[in-house]
């Protein structure tokens, strides 16, 4: 079962449903034939597409793995819409639902979540376990988005500050784990 998403056209405003696949195919829009614009919105993605589109795309990507019952997850996600709309057509913004999705979580090691892995040349270059307050979180996507393709960091340039979990008033919390029997623990 593959996923798609919804581009509005900027001529015409027609709203045209392109499968995942094919978002890099420079597509047209259905009713006026102009091409239609990268999307400005976070993309759902899973197991069926999420490799393929992490090896095809000539931005660089950044996959938010979250659950719904996460908390913090849900903190984060209104930057990440800010970030897909101000840096339309440079990042394309992800979102992995672990619960439905167990093979993309378990093959990159989504063990704890929110976690954000950026992606760049199709290797990961970036990775941000636990929320960030807003700011920081901007500042970190646009530094994805700045990275040419194909020029990933060694994992050894990932900030170590990153393994918290902030709530809404900054305050340092307890990342969410998963339990030894493989489930996902919402602590
Ligand atoms: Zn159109």
């Amino acid at each position: 079962m593959g996923s798609s998403l919804v581009l509005r056209c900027r001529q015409c405003g027609q709203a045209n449903r392109i499968p995942v696949p094919r978002i890099f195919a420079g597509g047209r829009c259905g009713a006026c034939k102009s091409p239609l614009p990268a999307p400005d919105h976070p993309v759902e993605l899973g197991d069926d597409d999420l490799e393929g589109l992490i090896a095809e795309a000539p931005v660089p990507v950044v996959i938010d793995f979250w659950a719904p019952w996460c908390g913090p997850c849900r903190m984060i996600a209104p930057t990440l819409e800010d970030a897909a709309r101000k840096l339309q057509g440079r990042l394309l913004v992800g979102k992995v639902n672990v619960d439905d999705n167990p093979r993309s979580a378990a093959l990159h090691g989504a063990r704890s979540i929110p976690l954000l892995v950026g992606f760049s040349g199709g290797s990961p270059s970036q990775r941000q376990v636990g929320a960030l307050p807003p700011p920081a979180l901007l500042a970190w996507l646009e530094k994805l988005a700045a990275r040419p393709p194909g020029l990933a960091g060694p994992a050894s340039l990932l900030p170590l500050l990153a393994r918290v979990v902030v709530d809404h008033e900054g305050k340092i919390v307890a990342p969410l784990l998963l339990d030894p029997r493989g489930r996902w623990d919402g602590r």
